[in-house]
């Protein structure tokens, strides 16, 4: 058959199934023939319009500086091809790269991001049917088909162009379309040194050469004429995966126990799922090969994942983009799992994303930091990096094409800042800055033993927060007196489903013996808006942190809480047990709360189970309203919590994940400070013991504030406990209040200036 040799128009096949296998045959004879890219293009919307009976069949590909260009045609006009150009987002193709989701239309005018583009002499065409061209997760095209009438495409007509695509997304990427060089060409000025900002996952900070995390693989087959063949090598690389994933995970540095091993459980269940190794079988049984049904399969899914926001979500898709590379590598000669060579010495490791087992993949002690595009706290990474003591920055935006391979770069994840390509002068600051660090944080481990005690021996009670088994596992290490707040919905978001009670039972009794026999308050879930748990519905709240949430949730669905409280009075087992409830925003509440509560009590002394041997159970202060009422609360509760984070941003109406809002009042501003007063006040009035767990008790202006208006107690993140015992070792706290008395009732802003020139004046280390 010759490249230009038309076959007369057919009548549209009864059998429509029947007539994709047939397109895709075609297709692959047009791959596997001889001819420039270009021709093979041209000849490819020739057949498709043809086989599909449409009238018009088109290619555009993305080009530097996010235009997509018309590269083929059959049907629109031919002067248009490379004449016309259209913005990722602008007109239906711009929609589908957009989005990299395909569109189905009946009637494409009706659709608002219809625009008419003259040159091309589309007007004529009603109905309309594009999908993305995706390679590697990114759209690289459009493939669009069109008629004259209105006609709804069907599902089979869909699928053969997203069968078609996986082939144009090669012949795109072979480079004799567009260069290679293009491609992933880089935005704006890549060699002048540049500050990237994002949002700190883990702290620390460190030096390195960047290296991109990335996939070499290509598929060099896309269809096989053996289904039985591909069938089988695609179940012996699975399998084969699987027991490499095993080895993998059995490394010495993870052998603790703790969330990251939830996490890697989860990840080996993710690579049997069913349904995802269902789909990859069904695409070689169709006719790919199996390298072009991983790819198929992964194409489909993230085009229909992309848009998700839910962070459970994208973990998921996550997961499933390692494991169709990682099983890429497994059907490939290159059957190895490490296989990065020549690794620098000191990694900054660059992704999108990364999943846990791609870390691991890794030699760990050469990975100085983590950078990514995507992540989050609790991305499965993120816990992975946290037990390996590796600084983690997330979302920065356009990472991947703001440094270069090989690049220097400065990782600050305290600040969630990174120096790229920097001058001589930051590098030998930030050395000095990791040489200072490790200086004082030999002091702190030497002040470990020594009591947090200020000049006029008041004893202040340093706890700490924790959400991982990990960090409660440091506390003798850094010498705190307690675990302040244990944030019990953090175990529960990495998780893939709800655990039970005998699994709640066991996390809380290992969090309670590495605790030493020290206080734990275990909050209760603290789920719900934002911190949504991936099977449980999502929440539709317009104001999630005022939505349905915490103990609102709890009450309104008590069976979970109900749960929670059992397996605490289990898990102490006759020992000590503190419980306090999140957000609670009136009396009310805390007591339909404390019901439950009796009612577990009750039922374990039924069953004869052992009753912790003290109970303490506390309100965690949050919403200002609560104020008014604590009085009342103060003699129902053992013990109060501030969680200054939610008070501060319910206070000043400002959305504390708002940077626009959130920074706009200062939380040492003398009307936060005053309100603070009065629950010291109030709490020493009815003896009822008092800490704040909120980030401020982590700062030390903000701690020595804090003293300075009388707490005693205050518990923050594990990190910061070094420096507040410095600050609180070096206070006069009688001074101090004295002086904090003349801050009362003034106009300022903040009182942050003024406490910071105190400090400096009466040594105070902050
Ligand atoms: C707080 O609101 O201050 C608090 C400690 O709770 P979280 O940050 O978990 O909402
Ligand atoms: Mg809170």
């Amino acid at each position: 058959m010759s490249w230009n040799t038309i076959e007369p128009r057919r009548k549209r096949p009864e059998n429509t199934i029947t007539g994709s296998r047939q397109l895709l045959r075609k297709v692959r004879q047009i791959m596997s023939g001889e001819g420039s890219a270009t021709d093979r293009l041209e000849y490819l919307v020739k057949t498709i319009a043809r086989e599909l009976l449409c009238e018009v069949c088109t290619v555009y590909i993305l080009r530097a500086g996010e235009v997509l260009e018309l590269f083929a045609t059959e049907g629109l006009k031919s002067s248009a091809i490379h004449q016309t150009r259209l913005r990722v987002g602008e007109g239906l193709v711009g929609n589908i790269a957009a989005n990299a989701r395909a569109l189905n239309l009946r009637e494409a005018q009706n659709h608002p991001d219809f625009a008419y583009r003259p040159e091309t002499g589309e007007e004529e065409f009603q109905s309309f049917l594009g999908v993305p061209i995706i390679r590697t997760g990114r759209v690289r095209g459009v493939l669009a088909i069109q008629n004259k009438v209105a006609r709804q495409y069907t599902e089979e007509e869909q699928e053969a162009l997203e069968m078609i695509v996986v082939v144009l997304a090669e012949l795109i990427a072979g480079g004799e379309l567009i260069g290679a060089g293009e491609q992933t060409q880089a935005e704006g000025n890549a060699i002048l040194p540049t500050r990237l900002t994002g949002v700190r996952i883990n702290s620390g900070i460190a030096m390195g050469e960047a290296i991109l995390h990335q996939y070499r693989l290509s598929i060099r087959r896309l269809f096989s004429d053996d289904p039985e063949a591909e069938n089988y090598r695609l179940s012996q690389a699975l399998e084969s995966m699987h027991e490499s994933l095993d080895t993998l995970f059995e490394t010495d540095q993870l052998s603790g126990s703790g969330e990251h091993q939830d996490v890697l459980k989860t990840y080996r269940l993710v690579a049997k799922d069913s349904a995802w190794i269902k789909r990859l079988h069904e695409a070689t049984a169709s006719g790919l090969t199996a390298e072009a049904a991983v790819q198929h399969v992964h194409d489909e899914m993230q085009s229909r994942m992309a848009s998700a926001t839910n962070p459970y979500l994208r973990e998921r898709l996550h997961d499933f983009t390692d494991l169709a590379h990682r099983l890429m590598k497994h059907l490939s000669s290159e059957n190895t799992t490490a296989a990065f060579d020549d690794l620098p010495e000191d990694v900054v490791l660059l992704a999108r994303n990364l999943g846990p087992a791609e870390l691991l993949d890794y030699e760990a002690h050469r990975i100085r930091a983590i950078l990514l595009e995507e992540g989050s706290a609790t991305s499965h990474v993120a816990i992975v990096a946290r037990a390996l003591d590796i600084p983690v920055i997330g979302r920065i935006e356009n990472l991947l094409t703001r440094i270069d391979p090989l690049d220097p770069v400065i990782v600050d994840a305290e600040n969630a800042q990174v120096f790229v390509r920097p001058g001589e002068d930051i590098q030998q600051m930030v050395q000095r800055t990791i040489e200072d660090r490790e200086i004082q944080r030999r002091v702190f481990v030497e002040m470990r033993s020594q009591p947090p005690i200020t000049i006029d021996n008041e004893r202040i009670s340093l706890n700490i927060n924790a959400g991982l088994t990990i960090e409660v596992g440091q506390i003798d290490e850094i010498g705190a007196d307690a675990v302040g707040l244990f944030r019990t919905e953090i175990p529960f978001m990495v998780r893939s489903e709800l655990p039970n009670v005998a699994a709640q039972k066991e996390l809380y009794s290992n969090i309670m013996e590495l605790s030493g026999g020290r206080n734990v308050n275990f909050r209760t879930l603290d789920i719900g808006g934002d911190k949504n748990l991936p099977y449980l519905n999502k929440s539709r709240d317009q104001n999630p942190n005022m939505g349905w949430r915490a103990i609102r949730m709890a009450l309104d669905r008590p069976l979970m809480l109900r749960h929670q409280l059992r397996a605490l009075i289990q898990a102490a087992d006759g020992r000590n047990l503190s419980v306090m409830f999140p957000m609670v925003a009136e009396v009310a509440e805390f007591e339909a709360a404390r019901l439950i509560l009796n009612k577990e009590l009750e039922r374990e002394r039924g069953r004869n189970g052992r009753l912790p041997s003290t109970l303490r159970v506390g309100a965690m202060l949050e919403i200002p309203g609560l104020v008014w009422q604590l009085p009342a609360l103060l003699k129902r509760v053992d013990f109060l919590s501030v969680g200054s984070n939610d008070l501060f941003q319910f206070l000043f109406a400002a959305d504390r994940g708002n940077p626009l809002v959130a920074e706009r009042y200062d939380i040492l501003s003398p009307g936060m400070l005053e309100l603070l007063r009065k629950i010291v006040k109030d709490c020493h009035e009815a003896q009822v013991p008092l800490s704040l767990c909120g980030e401020m008790a982590g700062e030390p202006i903000e701690a020595m504030a804090l003293i300075g208006l009388g707490f005693r107690t205050i518990s923050m993140s594990p990190p910061h406990l070094g420096k507040i015992k410095a600050m609180v070792r070096s206070l006069d706290t009688g001074r101090l209040s004295q002086y904090m008395n003349t801050l009362v009732g003034t106009a300022d802003h903040s009182v942050r200036r003024k406490l910071t020139f105190y400090a400096r004046d009466h040594g105070v280390q902050i």
